[in-house]
């Protein structure tokens, strides 16, 4: 698998500090563009800012900062559940139907599962017998986007993908966490070591859902948390409403006729 960052929009960090402070600001955008440039706010401030502002469900400014990434040699597995994701994100996916594999391109993907499981020669066996059948049904004329019926999950794919920095963190949530699955969550990860390369300042925020940065607590079933090895550094979340309950103020209910009212009649709750 091979994970590039191409590009990533220009200045992200102060892009992001100018989109936030437009809306707490009574300075317009260019005025604060013009401090920026000035340089009268440092680059601390802008890191610290920044920080405070992730911290928060105010999340609409990280659209407005944009990674290009270059993908190549992922399996179709993968590229079924990468391209489930649909907002602020955006692919180019390698066709099946256009491009005709010769067989020493057609390197398929193999699990370390099935090595482990000493059936790596009849898993490359079967990827074999797979190719040949595809070349045949190519050299019999039949069209690459027919011929490709063929291919297993296993075959090869590549991408050239556009994503925001808001989507990114959902991304990290849910496929750095160890429920997903070991192909695309070694992928996201590459992506994060890529931008930790060039902004540290926002990769710190790509992390599974669990992690310090994001929503902090596992939200999955309390099985999977207690097999996962993050769930030794990382609470579940049925953990925390215990110690609530336990040390909290006031025991925790469901909310009731009565909070709804609270919610719907007073101004300042
Ligand atoms: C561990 C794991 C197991 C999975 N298993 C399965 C499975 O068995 N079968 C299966 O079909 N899929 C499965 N999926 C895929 C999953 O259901 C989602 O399709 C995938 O994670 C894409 O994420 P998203 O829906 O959050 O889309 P994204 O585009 O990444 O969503 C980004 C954000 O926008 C919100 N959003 C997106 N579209 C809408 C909308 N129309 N309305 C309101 N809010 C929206 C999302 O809730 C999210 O907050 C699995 C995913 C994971 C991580």
């Amino acid at each position: 698998m091979e994970v590039k960052l191409i590009d990533y929009a220009t200045a992200p960090l102060e892009k992001l500090y100018a989109a936030f402070r437009t809306c707490y600001s009574s300075e317009t955008p260019i005025e604060i563009w013009n401090k920026i440039k000035a340089g009268n706010i440092s680059q601390e401030r802008i890191r610290e800012f920044i920080s405070e502002r992730l911290k928060t469900g105010h999340t609409s400014p990280l659209e407005q900062v944009v990674f290009w990434f270059a993908i190549a040699g992922v399996s179709r597995s993968l590229s079924h559940q990468l391209v489930r994701h649909r907002v602020g994100i955006s692919f180019e996916q390698q066709s099946q139907r256009y491009v005709k594999f010769n067989k020493n391109r057609l390197s398929f993907v193999i699990p370390e599962s099935w090595r482990r499981a000493g059936l790596e020669a009849e898993f490359e066996s079967f990827m074999d017998r797979c190719s040949q059948l595809y070349a045949k049904a190519l050299a019999a004329g039949l069209p690459a986007e027919d011929a490709r019926f063929v291919l297993p999950n296993a075959a090869p794919t590549n991408f050239h993908l556009m994503v925001n920095f808001a989507e990114l963190l959902h991304i990290g949530d849910v496929r750095l966490c160890v429920r997903a699955q070991w192909e695309i969550r070694r992928m996201v990860a590459l992506m994060r070591r890529e931008i930790k390369q060039v902004v540290p300042e926002l990769a710190v925020f790509i992390q599974p859902k669990c992690g310090e940065n994001r929503m902090g607590y596992c939200d999955e079933s309390f099985e999977d948390w207690r097999k996962c090895p993050l769930g030794k550094v990382r609470p579940h979340k049925s953990v925390l409403f215990e110690l609530y309950d336990r040390y909290g103020k006031e025991k925790l209910k469901s909310l009731s006729d009565e909070e709804y009212r609270a919610i719907e009649e007073k101004e300042q709750l």
